[in-house]
């Protein structure tokens, strides 16, 4: 109810900023239960690959950039086991030191594989949080990966602003409706005016020449960065009273006032949406039993949960994700090919040079996020409608890719929920003064 179903990329698309959000109110709660089993919480990741681009010495010193790893006790033997047979029966894979990518892979996948490097983590044990990770270093990260790897589009592209400073195209009214939720305050200050990197790292006014891959992949990074930065100020550390909770001046310097940012984090909830929804068949037959044998009562029970919320957040996906991401209106012209392989190369350099984040958590939850798009667009742009069917295809997917896959979708939809907490902050502060 109160779904609309418009066609094309979520570009065109006016009414899903409100129906994502309505959606939201129940795809959260489900993939925030989800997300605490033992299948989705268990994340197998190498941390200490070097940064292959620069010497990279920045180590983050406080105590929160720290990662606590998992309880091997509570890692079944059949996660290595399926990974190891996974890798046999693929014969494209490309040597890389450490990791898995084949043909098909937008990033370099730590497998679960005993042979791999890596290590387990709880992802419980370790939130997405302010960590104090800041300055040269992390400037430096985000600065690779915007300018290095977005086909150039720092200097070279220019794109068209609208009045109210949010790009050309993207936001349409949609926008108006996010600024009208903290009161107007997005308008009130120009993102265009932002100094250190300049404008979201796009300069000038001219009419972009882009094609809509590009425009995409610019999107998908700016909306992952804008999500994290929406974990930071959410669940920001005041370190005067050493308290834990939101920041409303962090949340306005740094989102609010560019709202082409918040419309990128809606853009990835879309796009993490469709391929959910289209993967559906092969995820829902997935084995995410960890009951250790027919006795084992209480890890049935869990199992039986699971695969229920999984079902759950299958179902939303395909009601609503479907209609608003048109995978097939990409890579369509002439040069399509080409352009997905840069794409692809694109993103499989995004995640080596997270290998580059000076602090371990961040670098976690990264390369956790990337790994989630990547198969997000693996599922949307090199494997057709028939790949997904469990039985003609059960190695498919990687266990580690699907749980990138679902907890990259919890953190888009906590973002999202999170927008909500300081929409109220905001008019609360409003009505008090
Ligand atoms: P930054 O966020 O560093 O941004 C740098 C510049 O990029 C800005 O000045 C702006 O011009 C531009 N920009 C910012 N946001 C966007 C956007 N959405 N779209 C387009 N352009 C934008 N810190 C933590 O506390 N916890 C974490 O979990 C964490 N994870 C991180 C993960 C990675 C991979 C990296 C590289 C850094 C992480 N950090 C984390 C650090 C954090 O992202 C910031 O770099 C840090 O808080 C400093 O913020 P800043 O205000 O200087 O701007």
């Amino acid at each position: 109810e109160g779904y609309c179903s418009p066609s094309g990329p979520i570009e065109n698309t006016l009414c899903a900023y409100e129906t994502i959000e309505s959606l939201n109110k129940d795809l959260y709660p489900t993939l925030h239960d989800l997300v605490t089993s033992d299948f989705f919480r268990h994340y197998k990741v190498d941390l200490f690959r070097e940064c292959p681009f620069w010497y990279e010495n920045g180590f983050c010193m406080n105590r929160d950039c720290g990662v606590e790893t998992a309880d091997e006790d509570h890692i079944p033997e059949k996660w290595r086991t399926k990974a190891l047979s996974q890798v046999h029966v693929r014969d494209d894979q490309d040597s890389q030191p450490g990791c898995d990518v084949h043909a098909e892979d937008f990033c370099y996948i730590d497998s679960e594989s005993p042979s791999s490097e890596g290590q387990y983590i709880d992802l419980m044990l370790n939130p997405e949080r302010f960590t104090g990770y800041a300055g040269e270093s992390a400037h430096k990260v985000w600065r690779a990966i915007y300018e290095e790897n977005c086909f150039g589009l720092t200097e070279k592209v220019g794109i068209e602003y609208d009045a109210d400073g949010s790009l050309n195209g993207g936001a349409g009214s949609g926008m108006t409706q996010l600024e009208s939720g903290l009161g107007g305050q997005t308008s009130l200050m120009d993102s265009r005016k932002q100094q250190g990197f300049g404008t979201d790292m796009r300069r000038g006014a001219a009419r972009a020449e882009e094609c809509l891959e590009k425009r995409i992949y610019y999107r998908i990074i700016s909306g992952l960065h804008a999500s994290i930065s929406i974990h930071i100020c959410n669940e920001y550390l005041d370190q005067t009273t050493g308290e834990w909770g939101p920041n409303l001046q962090c949340f306005i310097t740094r989102l609010a006032s560019h709202p082409d940012r918040l419309s990128n984090v809606y853009f990835n909830a879309v796009l993490l949406l469709r391929a959910v929804a289209r993967a559906a068949p092969y995820l829902e037959a997935y084995d995410i039993e960890t009951a250790k044998n027919a006795s084992d009562l209480i890890g049935l029970e869990k199992d039986h949960k699971v695969r229920e919320e999984m079902h759950r957040v299958l179902d939303m996906a395909k009601m609503s994700g479907a209609g608003w991401f048109d995978e097939k209106a990409l890579f369509r012209g002439d040069d399509a090919v080409e352009l997905r392989d840069q794409f692809k190369y694109n993103f499989r350099n995004v995640s080596r040079i997270l290998d580059c984040t000076g602090c371990d958590k961040c670098r976690l939850w990264g390369k956790l996020q990337i790994s989630g798009i990547g198969t997000a667009l693996k599922i949307l742009f090199e494997l057709d409608d028939k790949a997904f069917d469990p039985k003609r295809n059960p190695n498919l997917l990687q266990r580690s890719e699907i749980v990138a896959l679902i907890n990259t979708l919890h953190r888009i939809s906590e973002s999202l929920q999170s927008v909500e907490v300081f929409r109220k902050l905001y008019a609360k502060t409003q009505d008090e003064g």
